[in-house]
Formats: C-alpha cells, sequence, structure tokens
C-alpha cells in the first residue's frame, strides 16, 4: 500500500511447471531445479539435450529464469551413477562439491546454459555454497566454458548473472563478503532451516524442531537481507518459506525483494502483499526479531 515492490517468481522443476508459471502470473523464475532433467534421465543428460530445455523454458517464460545448478546427492539420487554411501548425505559430497569435482558433468551443464542464455533473461545460481572459494571456482569454470564455446564458434551469451542459494550457515556468516562477488543472493531456507538447527529436514520425529520461524534462522535470514543491501545486490528466497502466508509480512518488512514459490501460491501472496504496507512491517519485522522463542515469533505474528 506504499509503493514499494516485491517481485513474485515460481519455483519449477521443468517445461509443464513453466507453463503454469506463466499461467499464475509469475513475473520470472526464481529457482529451476535442474536436477529433474539429470533424475528423469538414464545417463547425464548431453550438452545439446539441456541447451534445447533451457532455451525452450526461457522461449516460453519471457521473463527472468533462475536456473539452479545440478543440486544432487543428499537425498537425491541419480539412477545411472552410484554415490558411496555416506553417515550424513546432507553433510556430503552434494551439490556445488559434487560438481567442483565432476567438471566434465559441470561443465557441460554450464555450456548449456551459456548457449541457451542467448534466447532469454538467464540467470545461473550455484546450491550450497559455504564459501567465497567455492563461488569463484564455480565462476572460473564458467569462463573456461566461455572460451571453449568461442572456440567452438557456436552462440552464447559472454555477459550472464551468476549468484548462489544461501543455505547454508556459513554462507549467512560470509554474506557481506560473498555480497560483494555475486550478482544476487536467493536464501534457501529449506535447507538453512535444517542446518542452522541442526534438525534433519526429513526427519518425522523432529517436525516440531524442523521450523523456520525459529529466531535463529529469522536472524540468518534477516543478516543475509541486510548484507546483501549493504552491497546493492537483490536478495530473494526460493525456500518454501517465502510462499508461507504467515511469514510473508516479516518478509516484506526485512526487506526482501524477491518471493520465489509454487505457482500455486502466487496468487494468494500478491493478495496479501496488496494489503500491507512496507513501512508498518518493517515495525513488525523488528518486534519479531527481538522475540526469543518461536511462541513469542508466531504471538507476533498471530500464527
Ligand atoms: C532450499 O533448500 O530452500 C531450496 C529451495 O532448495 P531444495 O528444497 O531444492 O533443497
Ligand atoms: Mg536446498
Amino acid at each position: 500500500t506504499d509503493g514499494r515492490r516485491v517481485h513474485l517468481y515460481a519455483n519449477v522443476g521443468g517445461l509443464k511447471d513453466i507453463e503454469l508459471a506463466v499461467k499464475h502470473g509469475a513475473e520470472g523464475v526464481g529457482l529451476f531445479r535442474s536436477e529433474f532433467l539429470y533424475m528423469e534421465s538414464s545417463r547425464f543428460p548431453t550438452e545439446q539435450e539441456q541447451f534445447e530445455i533451457y532455451k525452450k523454458a526461457a522461449e516460453i517464460l519471457k521473463k527472468p529464469l533462475t536456473i539452479r545448478t545440478l543440486d544432487i546427492g543428499g537425498d537425491k539420487a541419480l539412477p545411472y551413477y552410484k554415490f558411496e554411501k555416506e553417515e550424513n548425505p546432507f553433510l556430503g559430497w552434494r551439490a556445488i562439491r559434487f560438481c567442483l569435482d565432476m567438471r566434465d558433468v559441470f561443465k557441460t551443464q554450464l555450456k548449456a546454459l551459456l548457449r541457451a542464455a542467448a534466447y532469454g533473461d538467464i540467470r545461473i545460481m550455484y546450491p550450497m555454497i559455504v564459501s567465497v572459494e567455492e563461488f569463484r571456482k564455480a565462476n572460473q569454470l564458467l569462463e573456461e566454458c566461455k572460451q571453449e564455446l568461442k572456440e567452438r564458434g557456436v552462440l552464447f551469451r559472454e555477459s550472464i548473472q551468476t549468484g548462489i542459494m544461501v543455505e547454508t550457515p556459513a554462507a549467512v556468516l560470509m554474506a557481506e563478503e560473498l555480497a560483494k562477488e555475486v550478482d544476487f543472493f536467493s536464501i534457501g531456507t529449506n535447507d538453512l532451516t535444517q542446518y542452522i538447527l541442526a534438525a534433519d529436514r526429513g526427519n518425522q520425529k523432529l517436525t516440531k524442531l524442523y521450523d523456520p520461524f525459529y529466531p535463529a534462522v529469522l536472524r540468518a535470514v534477516a543478516q543475509v537481507i541486510q548484507a546483501g543491501h549493504k552491497a546493492g545486490i537483490e536478495v530473494g528466497m526460493c525456500g518454501e518459506f517465502a510462499g508461507d502466508e504467515g511469514a510473508v509480512p516479516l518478509l516484506v518488512g526485512m526487506g526482501l525483494d524477491e518471493c520465489s514459490m509454487v505457482s500455486s501460491e502466487i496468487a494468494a501472496v500478491r493478495y496479501q502483499i496488496r494489503g500491507i504496507s512496507a513501512e508498518q512491517m518493517k515495525h513488525l519485522a523488528e518486534r519479531v526479531l527481538a522475540a526469543v522463542t518461536v511462541k513469542e515469533v508466531k504471538q507476533l505474528l498471530e500464527r
């Protein structure tokens, strides 16, 4: 009601979801979970196969499209690649760790993304980042890919935005430094909640503990938004918290720039945001961030 805009984006897993995002009036895609492409295949998808899907996605959407690079491992397996059994898969060889080691697999995806970005507003997002070094290494491989595409003489986009998912406590603690190097942040509260509270997101016995309304998680979120804004970059959120009607006023008050969610939630969140004032929500956020218990937080948010 006081004119602040919050972008409402969609989370998608493939082309069908992109069509849904368009139907539901998403302003773009804040999270394209590219792992589904890999999980539904019978081998690592080729550069050409990926290029065609990303290009099509960009052409259907015609709006900003944030594609997350392969986030495999943890709870997500591949039918054609045998991961060694790990004691703690969520603390294991997954996402960017896997990609930085499996350079050929990673570079195949990066080249497909660079080529598809010639046809639309594609941004690259790296998952599970814990350090500035990891981000630099990923971007260094991206530069190598550009060089190789140049040598092959194929069309691609030279200047492409690269950002990170902030979903580890390490990334929160290093947010100021990371913000100076990345083009954008997207807060992944699904993982961030489990890592901050040391509570497995899939453990049925921990459903009460696995709760993003815990003050520790909320303070982490606020810290990331502040760090991002200090460096002048946009901060979005693509964890499920971004589409939670109980959380939206708080997120607006914290200054979040973009909420990305399942398409079907967009209309309700849009309606909700249209009825609130950013200035008033700022005061609410200040009170919530001063709360000491999850119960107090929920009382303040009338949940
Ligand atoms: C997250 O961790 O918040 C997230 C959006 O990614 P995923 O749920 O795919 O781990
Ligand atoms: Mg995650």
